[in-house]
């Protein structure tokens, strides 16, 4: 009997023992695990309503980077109500969810990105408290480094597939660009810059515009994309023997346009901070000035805001007006400043659906594309008829009354019927605040955005955007 006790005893103390190594051991390899590894948090309290409407992408090839040009607070409400966003960075870089990453959010808007247009169905977007041309905080790089890290790897994305929306956004036809464009903002435009992306731990770029390289694009501000495409600078002899300086001295451009350092030298003899650059002439683009002038025009400043109630025009004679309430665009007096809205929130929203009059004539709303076989015309005189440029004359056309809609750069299918649901024209477009149903009984176009999944109306045309 007393082998017997003893031999329990010791079995159990071999099983106590087993289970508080394994309680002290377990604990002990989490904690080990490196810092930088551990998930990135997020901030639920500006989660989005709008993510029970929002469908899951498909496919998932980019991410996008955008600033809020605006104050963080007045950004956040306005992301989260409408859903613009996947995450915001705040300046102390804390990040917030808005939309599920997995499912749709409406950053990108009218895009266009080696051919493929539509981003918001296959990008990621994260806005950043903060505006286009200034610098953004140590702190939001260093969140958004690790995030980006993470989102690259749960999608597996290139680090060239990591882009500034001003990159991706293009405007068709205005009273200033005749044809479809880049360069119709300028959001998250520094992001672009080598040293920049290195911060980002981003070691490629593209190092040119594919759509505008082939054709599908014009490039409409040069300023611009001088800072999207610009080159990493030769390393230098570092001045000081004290600075931690990664050193890019070898770049390799690829047959895709992108380039990949291949020699990233990093020296370490103190801990002073991090150096990115390395040149005796440090990167400064200066952007020209904000006065209305010979061939710089209010589109050349303010760009899609160029009409926006924010925006505020100050005339050489003193008196002021909103871009909402200036008329006569072509006539603005030289001298004039233009003061671009910055204000509570974030970017316009795109505005796809334009009127004639409202928005200029028939020719400034659709330029080049007067004729194009995606260019759909309402006339407001003829209730539930539309025309499609391609079987028109310009004459007709320029007979359209004021009040007419007009769509550019647009698809159109249907009528929608059971047998021929929304969903198999255009797919996950159908509720794009940019996707709009023309029912031809009432003679009215509704958008996608305020459109009922259960409520889809049989007899209506889908337009969305090619
Ligand atoms: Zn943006």
């Amino acid at each position: 009997m007393g082998r017997l006790k003893q031999f329990f005893r010791c079995y159990w103390s071999i099983i106590l023992f087993a289970i508080s190594a394994h309680l002290f051991f377990l604990p002990q390899e989490l904690v080990a695990a490196p810092t930088n590894n551990k998930p990135v948090f997020v901030i639920k309290s500006y989660r989005s309503p709008k993510n029970v409407t929002r469908k899951y992408r498909r496919v998932t090839k980019f991410i996008i980077l955008h600033t809020t040009e605006g104050s963080a607070r007045g950004a956040l409400e306005k992301l989260s109500k409408n859903g613009e966003c996947h995450y915001m960075v705040d300046k102390d870089g804390k990040i917030y969810t808005i939309i599920d990453k997995n499912r749709i959010a409406y950053h990108a808007g009218v895009s266009m990105w080696n051919g493929q247009t539509g981003l918001d169905s296959m990008s990621i977007g994260i806005e950043i408290a903060g505006y286009h041309d200034k610098e953004i905080t140590k702190a939001q790089y260093e969140s958004l480094r690790r995030l980006i890290s993470e989102l690259k790897t749960t999608y597996a994305i290139s680090d060239d597939r990591v882009l500034t929306h001003s990159m991706v956004a293009y405007g068709n036809p205005n009273r200033w660009q005749k044809r479809k464009h880049r360069g119709r903002k300028r959001c998250g435009m520094l992001l672009a810059k080598p040293e920049n992306r290195l911060k980002l731990g981003l070691k490629s770029k593209p190092l040119f515009d594919p759509d505008v390289r082939a054709g599908r694009l014009v490039d409409a501000d040069t300023e611009l994309s001088k800072i999207l495409y610009s080159r990493p600078k030769k390393a230098s002899t570092p001045k000081t023997q004290k600075e931690t300086i990664p050193v890019v001295d070898k770049t390799v451009v690829q047959p895709s346009g992108s380039y990949v350092v291949t020699n990233q030298v990093t020296q370490t003899k103190s801990q002073t901070p991090v150096v990115l650059t390395t040149t005796t002439q440090p990167f400064v683009f200066k952007l020209p000035s904000n006065i209305i002038g010979p061939g710089r025009s209010a589109w050349d400043i303010a760009r899609d805001l160029y009409n926006s109630a924010d925006t505020i025009y100050h005339f050489p004679d003193g008196s002021t007006k909103t871009g909402k309430e200036v008329k006569k665009w072509k006539s603005m007096p030289e001298g004039t400043r233009v003061e671009i809205g910055g204000g509570e929130g974030s970017e316009n929203p795109d505005v796809t659906l334009m009127e004639i009059g409202k928005d200029g004539s028939v020719h400034d709303i659709t330029g080049d594309e007067i004729l194009a076989g995606t260019t759909f015309y309402f006339p407001s005189n003829k209730k539930g008829y539309y025309l499609r440029g391609s079987q028109q004359t310009i004459k007709k056309l320029e007979a359209l009354p004021e009040g007419s809609f007009v769509l550019v750069g647009y698809k159109v299918g249907g009528p929608i019927s059971s047998k021929k649901p929304v969903f198999n024209i255009c797919g996950l477009k159908w509720n794009m605040p940019d996707t709009y149903y023309f029912n031809s009984k009432k003679g009215t176009l509704t958008s996608g955005a305020d459109m009922d999944e259960k409520n889809i109306p049989t007899g209506a045309y889908v337009f969305y955007q090619e």
